[in-house]
């Protein structure tokens, strides 16, 4: 058994918190760039300059990439030899959450969603753990904006619409948001599983590598087609037009009850800030 204290745990995901809201990957800096080179209009070419400028701007002023620094969201994979002491792990991330967020002058978003009051220090934050062989701790960070989670959608597709029926409702719903996520976008897709499996998958594609096709050959061919509709669909970076509507789609596949066909999109904007964490 591996043990791990929780205190270093907290303190990994407070400095993540502020440096992902701080210091663009850089994944999304390349993608940044090779969409300048894609993108065709000349107001969208300067639209991803100055996203690239506020990135930087961002870094050297140590000031956030966006004033919506996000919901907390975690994807934890705890090994099944690792012991955590002096607390809990779901304690030390929440720590962790409250105090980066209070350390590094990061909005706090996260409000009872009635009474619309603001609880005050961003917890709780949505984590979803996964239970792996082995000892190792990995703890995935990604602060995710309300603009673009709005735009997400999820259907239950009838299983005779196929692969096609997948590819109208992804690009139907990018068309549908339009503006509203902070183009570019990133694409994330989950097909298959059940309800709330298409969504976690959605989300969980969002972490892979910008740039990095899915391992599944079939995935990969279906990202392609997307990427290549969804920029054609003109909507550009920022929403003023042009060739880059999307940096990436990443979609994940996974069987599914033969009576049903889910498909979950969930929408990540132009400010993707994430963090691997391995402890
Ligand atoms: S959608 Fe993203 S870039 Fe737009 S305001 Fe929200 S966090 Fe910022």
């Amino acid at each position: 058994m591996r043990t791990i204290a929780a205190a270093a745990v907290e303190e990994a995901v407070r400095s993540a918190c502020i440096e992902a809201a701080i210091e663009a990957a850089p994944d999304l800096i390349a993608a940044f760039e090779r969409a300048r080179g894609m993108e065709e209009s000349p107001l969208g070419r300067e639209t991803i300059e100055r996203l690239l400028e506020n990135c930087r701007l961002a870094r050297t002023e140590r000031i956030p990439i966006c004033q919506d620094t996000g919901l907390a969201v975690f994807f934890v994979e705890r090994g099944e030899e690792v012991a955590i002491a002096g607390g809990t792990l779901g304690e030390a991330i929440a720590g962790g959450v409250r105090r980066g967020y209070a350390d590094g002058y990061l909005r706090k978003s996260t409000c009872d969603c009635l009474t619309r009051k603001n609880v005050g220090d961003n917890t709780p934050a949505i984590v979803h753990y996964d239970l792996v062989p082995g000892d190792a701790l990995r703890i995935a960070f990604m602060a995710k904006g309300g603009g673009s989670e709005n735009m997400s959608a999820l259907a239950m597709l009838k299983p005779a619409q196929g692969e096609a029926g997948i590819l109208d409702f992804v690009v139907a719903t990018v068309e549908k948001a339009g503006s509203n996520p902070c183009p570019p976008i990133i694409v994330g897709v989950g097909v298959g599983g059940n309800f709330e499996q298409a969504a976690l998958n959605s989300k969980k594609s969002l972490l892979r590598e910008l740039g990095r096709p899915s391992p599944d050959p079939v995935a990969a061919r279906m990202e392609a087609e997307l990427l290549r509709r969804v920029n054609n669909l003109g909507i550009g970076p920022e929403g003023f037009g042009g060739r880059v509507t999307a940096l990436a789609v990443h979609l994940i596949i996974q069987p599914c009850h033969l009576a049903s066909l889910p498909v979950a999109v969930n929408i990540q904007c132009h400010a993707n800030r994430h963090r691997l964490l391995e402890l």
